[in-house]
């Protein structure tokens, strides 16, 4: 935890992470948690935080939860309760939120991050804890520009949230982002949560503080400041690299250290690219947390962890180590494809199993499927090219009816016209050069050249590759290895 040459402190952040989990239907209610919907129209007597009305727990939500904190490595509760979180907030109708306090369903785990192109070294960042609660709803200010007035939306009352609280693990703004996009990928491969972070299904609140060694051997501890609500991950890393460098001048002016005021909380100002001050951060003390009285206790057994177990899915970190033993794959390139999520794998796994090879599918993919899929947007289940027409295309490849470059001419045909491999070929004319004309192909280019041969018959090899360009002149269907093979073939005949 020592500082690094470049920069004469250690940056230590810890992350808060809301994950809205995909439920139909909201945490204690049976309202719809569908985004978009026109204003207060999922609404009840519960959400609203009517008199007399009650909440009943969706076991969905606590489902989803169990396999979050499961895949975290969490430690699972066999006993977790509900509390009541007092504060008053226009968008809270019931002046408390439910959350959990000192009994948190989960906590103790951690997730790793690793860089594959070894940016960072790879970092086991500790979880504190995860637990369960429902949002509050959604204040629109100003929103008919010069009315001055806010009008609250209560569709989003609760609905259910996953807090996820990290160790103060993190040590670059950069470690802090690439560590976020693991637990996203994490998230939505287990089907937890779609994570939107357009729709706020993924709010991210992040600590940071500045240790400084001292000229007497002490490390001096900046405060803690705490930058609220960020929805996207890359201003995550500019607000962290920001208060970074904030701290640490305001360190040089004042010599504050932790817990000479109270920890602050600063807001984020995209467009500006500072953060800004709020407001002294409430002591846990402030919200009066108590019981609720409402709900009952709610115990796991082992059946019920199993059940979760059984139907979890592999997560990121294993698919990766199992493509790249599957299918020797490098941990770049395996990488790469898990991190376009299960689809994409599945498409890779079944082209791989066609070809039988792994390496040639991954190439594939990534130069060819991934572009054009960026190109043209949408999924990889409606891609246009299956699979199994992809792999019958590579095997012509290898069979050396054409090269890769004719190769990726007839699959952009695949693409656009929805055509098979043997159609594209047919109609282009694209055929497979057969050995007597390779061979008359061959005689003409070494009676063309004098001058080539005279330079491969001296030594130098690589002057074949001229006479390469003129054969697909002559003809645009040959296979230029296949040339070079059989020119050189000839041309030691010659001896
Ligand atoms: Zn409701
Ligand atoms: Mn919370």
């Amino acid at each position: 935890m020592n500082a690094s040459p470049t920069t004469p402190f250690t940056t230590i952040i810890g992350l808060e992470v809301h994950v809205q989990l995909q439920t139909r239907t909201k945490l204690f209610c049976g309202c719809s948690t569908q985004f978009g919907a026109p204003p207060n129209t999922h609404v009840c007597p519960t959400c609203l935080g009517l008199p007399g009305s009650l909440p009943v727990m969706n076991r969905q939500a606590f489902a989803l939860a169990l396999r979050a904190a499961l895949a975290l490595n969490c430690t699972i509760a066999p006993t977790t309760k509900w509390d009541r979180k007092n504060y008053f907030y226009p968008d809270l109708p019931k002046g408390y939120q439910i959350s959990q306090f000192d009994l948190p369903f989960s906590s103790d785990g951690h997730l790793e991050v690793v860089d594959p192109k070894g940016a960072f070294a790879p970092r086991d960042v500790g979880i504190i804890r995860v637990h369960l609660e429902e949002d509050a709803g959604k204040s629109m200010h100003d929103e008919a520009a010069g009315t001055g007035d806010t009008r609250i939306d209560l569709n989003r009352a609760g609905t259910p949230l996953c807090e996820i609280v990290t160790q103060p693990d993190l040590r670059s703004p950069q470690e802090a982002r690439a560590w976020l996009n693991e637990l996203k990928l994490l998230l939505v491969y287990l089907g937890v949560s779609d994570c939107n972070m357009q729709e706020g299904s993924l709010r991210v609140d992040a600590n940071i503080n500045l240790h400084i060694p001292q000229p007497d051997g002490r490390i001096a501890k900046t405060p803690i400041v705490e930058i609220k609500n960020m929805n996207s991950f890359r201003s995550v890393e500019r607000a962290l690299v920001y208060e970074t460098a904030r701290q640490y001048q305001e360190w040089q002016e004042t010599k504050a250290e932790m817990g000479s005021k109270p920890k602050q909380t600063r807001g984020w100002d995209e467009p500006a690219g500072i953060t800004r001050g709020q407001r002294a951060k409430e002591e846990s003390s402030d919200y009066r947390y108590f019981p609720e009285p409402d709900l009952v206790l709610v115990t796991v057994d082992a059946a019920q962890l199993a059940a979760v177990q059984s139907g979890m899915t592999e997560p990121p970190t294993e698919l990766r180590k199992a493509l790249e033993s599957r299918w020797k794959i490098s941990p770049y390139d395996a990488d790469v494809l898990v991190n376009q999520g299960r689809e994409l794998v599945g498409y890779f796994e079944e082209l791989a199993g066609a070809i039988g090879e792994g390496k040639v599918a991954s190439n594939w993919m990534q130069q060819d499927v991934l572009r054009t899929l960026n190109e043209r947007g949408g999924t990889i289940d409606a891609f246009p090219v299956k699979p199994a027409g992809l792999a019958d295309l590579i095997r012509r490849v290898t069979a050396g009816d054409f090269d890769t470059s004719r190769a990726r001419e007839i699959f952009a045909d695949m693409v656009t016209s929805g055509r098979s491999a043997a159609e594209v070929v047919a109609t282009l004319g694209i055929s497979a050069v057969d050995d007597d004309e390779l061979l008359a192909l061959c005689h003409e280019l070494l009676a063309a050249n004098p001058k080539i041969v005279a330079d491969v018959r001296g030594g130098k090899e690589q002057a074949a590759a001229g006479l390469i360009g003129q054969a697909k002149k002559k003809n645009a269907n040959v296979n230029p290895g296949k040339v070079r093979e059989k020119c050189l073939e000839l041309i030691r005949a010659m001896g």
